[in-house]
């Protein structure tokens, strides 16, 4: 299925260069880049990005408690607390600097993004994913810091989440039709 899902390079994607390496690495699987563009963002459009969205706020706590008790910790304080902190850091994180939004169309395309990517902690990412190749960031050093983990990159996780994340930040006149030359070789249909 033809899908399109939305990415932020982080404002610590941007303040360490690593803008044209990130967007290469979607580019060369055969990523369709359907819109793009730098933003400054600020603390509303960043709150409606991470939205107060208790489902969400509880799913980061448990992500957190959850690395924590593996290492023998215990958290008493609830999920959804746990994520409200994370919340309130990641809008002013999101807004310390510009950002590069942008939009890749392609088969398959919210998953596969998320597994180019890799899992929230780049301390849990294989290498060869992005956040596994530039950064080595865990919840114990971030929450120390009192700040979110900088893991570089925001993907959609979801159909729906995609197509709100891409009506958030772009307009529809934003957005372009266009075939890649190697779409040929990927959808031709051969006989039999
Ligand atoms: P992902 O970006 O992998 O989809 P989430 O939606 O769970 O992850 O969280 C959004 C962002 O919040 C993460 O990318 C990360 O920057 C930050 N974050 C999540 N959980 C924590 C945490 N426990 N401590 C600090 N930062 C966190």
């Amino acid at each position: 299925m033809i899908q399109r899902t939305l990415v932020l390079i982080k404002p610590d994607g941007v303040q360490r260069g690593l803008v044209g390496e990130i967007i290469r690495r979607f580019e060369r699987t055969g990523l369709k880049i359907v819109a793009i563009k730098m933003i400054y963002t600020d603390e509303k459009m960043a709150g409606k990005h991470y939205a107060d969205d208790v489902t969400w706020l509880k799913s980061v706590g448990a992500k957190q408690k959850k690395s924590y008790e593996k290492r023998g910790i215990r958290v008493i304080e609830s999920e959804e607390n746990l994520g409200r902190l994370v919340r309130k850091r990641l809008i002013q994180y999101l807004t310390m600097s510009p950002l590069i939004a942008f939009v890749l169309e392609g088969h398959d395309a919210i998953e596969h993004v998320r597994k180019l990517v890799g899992p929230t902690a780049p301390s849990d990412a294989l290498p060869g994913t992005i956040r596994g190749d530039f950064s080595f960031d865990t919840y114990h050093l971030a929450d120390d810091s009192k700040r979110p983990i900088q893991n570089l990159i925001h993907a959609s996780d979801s159909i729906e989440t995609a197509e709100k994340e891409i009506n958030l930040w772009f307009k529809k006149e934003e957005i372009h039709v266009w075939r890649r030359i190697d779409e040929d070789l990927l959808y031709k249909r051969f006989e039999d």
